[in-house]
């Protein structure tokens, strides 16, 4: 893009913009907190399914049941053991359907090997489905329709260039990963038409040769592929904007846990290329609990108007 980089990399160090996911995430969940507030009696209720206990998912379900207090969302969290048959945990979630109290229904993945991811997310009903995971909402998306609901990551990607006014409309979108939950539905969003939006996308995974060839000639990269620093600065350009979703650990014995946590882009030699990057942590990391919380009280709303209609 530029033959001497010396000047532009000055230049995109002087207005380089970290993103502050915990900020903007902050922000929303005030925001769900004044319109739970207003809710003139219910409360949106979200339960939390999960099974086994991957110390992980004990985490992150902690995480979103802290969440959802702070806003004044009621949580209830069903804990099954890993030895369930997918019958059973069909069955519970068949009941969290049928219960006019729930309003959203989250199953923490990852689940155990021997059940069958795709036919539990598909089994939540579509109107309570707040992981956008299920097949109905992956369809709603691809046709562009509202009401549905988008996957809480991508969701939460589109909210941080959509609050910090980063142009797609007509850029060049390079998303790394084709994964359900991330790569896919993060670049479809990106391809409607809309703002944000109106992007050119190109998705690269695995089988694809050459990537630099694709991640030089980007505007905009999102990153969700899990690979610890894979994204080197030889393969940016300078004022590309960056989207990190890799959470990755890597050994540091300074730390007291032991890890640290790091993206799929290696930011430090990354970064002063940027117009703008995302940090892990404190990335899109906290987006993605805040879009939760923002699907659950859009399940709760949904509610109600199938109720009086
Ligand atoms: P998946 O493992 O489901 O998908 C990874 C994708 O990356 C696949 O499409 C795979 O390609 C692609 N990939 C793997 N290796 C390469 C490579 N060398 N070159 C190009 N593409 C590659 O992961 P997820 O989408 O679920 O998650 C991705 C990352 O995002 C993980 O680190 C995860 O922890 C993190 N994450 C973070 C969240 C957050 O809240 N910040 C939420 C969800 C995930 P192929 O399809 O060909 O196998």
């Amino acid at each position: 893009m530029n033959s001497s980089p010396f000047p532009v990399v000055l230049f995109s160090k002087l207005f380089m913009e970290v993103i502050d996911g915990n900020e903007i995430a902050a922000q929303i969940i005030s925001e769900l907190k004044v319109e739970v507030n207003s809710f003139s009696q219910e409360r949106p209720t979200v339960l939390f399914i999960r099974v086994g206990e991957d110390p992980a998912s004990v985490s992150y379900v902690r995480k979103k049941q802290n969440t959802a207090k702070k806003i004044g969302i009621t949580s209830q969290l069903l804990v099954l053991p890993d030895s369930i048959t997918q019958e059973d945990l069909l069955d519970a979630i068949s009941k969290a359907n049928a219960d006019q109290e729930i309003h959203g229904i989250l199953v923490q993945a990852p689940l155990p090997a021997h059940i069958d991811e795709r036919k539990v997310f598909n089994h939540v009903n579509p109107t309570k489905d707040v992981d956008g995971f299920n097949a109905t909402n992956l369809g709603k998306l691809c046709q562009e329709m509202e009401e549905g609901f988008t996957s809480c990551t991508p969701a939460g990607i589109l909210e941080i260039l959509k609050r910090k006014k980063i142009v797609t409309e007509g850029k060049h979108v390079v998303v790394l990963g084709r994964s359900l939950i991330v790569g896919k539905p993060a670049g479809m969003l990106l391809l409607r038409k809309g703002i944000p939006g109106n992007a050119t996308v190109t998705f690269c995974h695995s089988r694809t040769p050459d990537l630099a060839k694709f991640t030089q000639k980007a505007d905009i990269i999102i990153v969700a592929i899990g690979k610890p620093q894979f994204l080197t600065a030889d393969m940016v350009s300078t004022g590309t904007t960056i989207i990190d979703v890799g959470i990755n650990r890597l050994a540091d014995s300074a730390k007291k846990s032991g890890f640290r946590l790091v993206g799929d882009v290696d930011y430090d030699k990354v970064a002063p290329l940027c117009s703008a990057i995302t940090p892990v942590p404190g990335g899109v990391g906290p987006m993605t609990v805040a879009m939760l919380m923002s699907n659950t009280v859009k399940a709760f709303k949904l509610s109600l108007e199938t109720s009086y209609s």
